[in-house]
Formats: structure tokens, sequence, C-alpha cells
């Protein structure tokens, strides 16, 4: 089964992800956490990704889009992925959408997990405390927010269109908001 986890920045994404994937036995494949990476080892995907995110910027279509098809090709996602921080434009959504019925594969279901900005830059000011993120200042929280609103929202859209998204309540316990995956799931 192939899953999507959609939601602004501070929804509780990653956590409800790792979660998910144990519960499903699927891939958990996070761009940012690829980005990450590749920054953490001066990569040359890394040193071209630095500068939007830093800013709270996204990083350009065709780099995520590239980093997303060899990664779905591997051997362990053949169980089944759970897209997390991807696709994130309608560009990335539609090159989603070709890369994977060339592969024979679909998304099942696409899950959105709702949050209010008000209490979304609240839960990112403390995860910088915590993680030291180096994203997560609230200028850059701000600008990830109307980023996430501009260009990101209107996935929910697409998705709706195919009959694929489930809007879950992202403010509760993580037990509470898992068992309403759980269920959109099904
Ligand atoms: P995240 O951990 O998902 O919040 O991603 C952190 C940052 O990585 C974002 O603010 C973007 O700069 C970049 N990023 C992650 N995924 C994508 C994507 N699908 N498209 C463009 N930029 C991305």
């Amino acid at each position: 089964m192939n899953l999507i986890i959609f939601g602004p920045p501070g929804a509780g994404k990653g956590t409800q992800a790792l979660k998910i994937s144990d519960k499903y036995g699927v891939v958990h494949i996070s761009t940012g956490d690829i980005l990450r990476s590749a920054l953490k080892n001066g990569t040359e995907l890394g040193l071209k990704a630095k500068e939007y995110m830093d800013k709270g910027e996204l990083v350009p279509d065709d780099l995520v889009i590239g980093i997303i098809k060899d990664r779905i090709k591997e051997q362990d996602c053949r169980n089944g992925f759970l897209l997390d921080g991807f696709p994130r434009t309608l560009p990335q959504a539609d090159a989603l959408d070709s890369m994977l019925s060339a592969e024979g594969m679909e998304i099942a279901s696409v899950v959105s997990v709702e949050v209010e900005d008000s209490e979304i830059v609240s839960r990112i000011l403390k995860r910088q405390q915590e993680e030291g993120r180096s994203d997560d200042t609230e200028q850059v929280v701000q600008n990830r927010l109307q980023v996430y609103r501009n260009q990101t929202e209107p996935l929910r859209g697409y998705y709706e269109d195919k009959g694929k998204l489930s809007e879950v309540d992202g403010i509760g316990s993580v037990e509470e908001v898992f068992s309403r995956i759980v269920e959109a799931i099904g």
C-alpha cells in the first residue's frame, strides 16, 4: 500500500509517519530528511538545497522529483511506502502520478493532518528548542507556512478530486491523532 501524509509544517507528520510505517509495514520516505542528510554529508544535492531550506522556501521541483524517482524504485519500496513532505506542489504531484503509473503503482490514500496556524507556530518554536533545526526560527516558520498555504495546500483539492483525500484533526495526543489516521486509512 502506498500512502501520502500531508499537512502544514509542525502538524506532527514526522511522528505520525513513523507510527504509520510501523503499523502498515511500509517504508517511510521523507524528502526533508533526505535533504537534511544530504546537507550534513556536504553532497552536491545538499549544497543546492541549502539556500532554499534556510529561507523556508521550496527546493526546486526537479531536485525533489529526482530524489523520489530514484527512491521508489528501490527494493524496499515493493511492499509499499509512505511519502512525507512530498509532493508539495502540483507539478510534483503530476510527476508522482506519471512515475507511479509507469511502474504500475498507485497511491491508495492521502491523509491530511489539519492544524491551525497559531498552534503550528508555537509547536515549531518548541521543536526548535528541542531539536535545534536551523529552519525553525519564527521568521522562517512564518515563511514556510505561507509557502505551504500558497503552493502545497492546493494539493488537497487535487487529491480530493481523485477521491483519495482523508482529513484528520491533528489536535490531540499522538495516540489520539494516530487512531484517527488508522480509521481514515481503513
Ligand atoms: P520538511 O522536513 O518536510 O519540513 O522539509 C524541510 C525543507 O526541505 C522544506 O522547508 C523545503 O525547503 C525542503 N523540502 C522538503 N521536501 C520538499 C519538497 N517536496 N519540495 C520542495 N522542497 C522540499
